[in-house]
């Protein structure tokens, strides 16, 4: 069984902390050549995402509120000040740091 100081031992020899916080605020290697999503990509399309908030379909999304973007969703692997960064809803593409699709989760304080 491993205690959670041996975990916490591993993850500091192997580098993992310094790795995955490099993830986290989107300055791991290669974040920055990941593509922008596009709103026509069919995943993109079906969570009805938009680039810019401003654009989201309040009728289709009524759960949408103003003031709610990319950047302040959990899901957005970087923090502000930022203009793209990768979602974990999307590998491989950046999103756009004023966008907006269905599965936003507020990011906590
Ligand atoms: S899940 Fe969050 S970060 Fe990803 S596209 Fe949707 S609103 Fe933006």
């Amino acid at each position: 069984m491993t205690t959670r100081r041996a975990f916490i031992r591993l993850c500091s020899s192997s580098g993992t902390v310094l790795a995955v916080s490099a993830w986290a605020q989107g300055t791991a290697p290669g974040a920055a050549q990941l593509p922008l999503l596009s709103e026509q990509d069919p995943q993109a399309q079906a969570l009805g995402y938009v680039a810019d908030a401003a654009r989201v379909d309040k009728v289709r999304f009524p759960k949408y509120s103003a003031g709610q973007h990319c950047t302040g969703c959990q899901l957005y692997q970087a923090l502000p000040p930022s203009s793209s960064a990768p979602c974990a809803l999307f590998p491989g593409k950046k999103v756009a740091a004023p966008g907006w699709c269905s599965a936003y989760v507020r990011r906590q304080a």
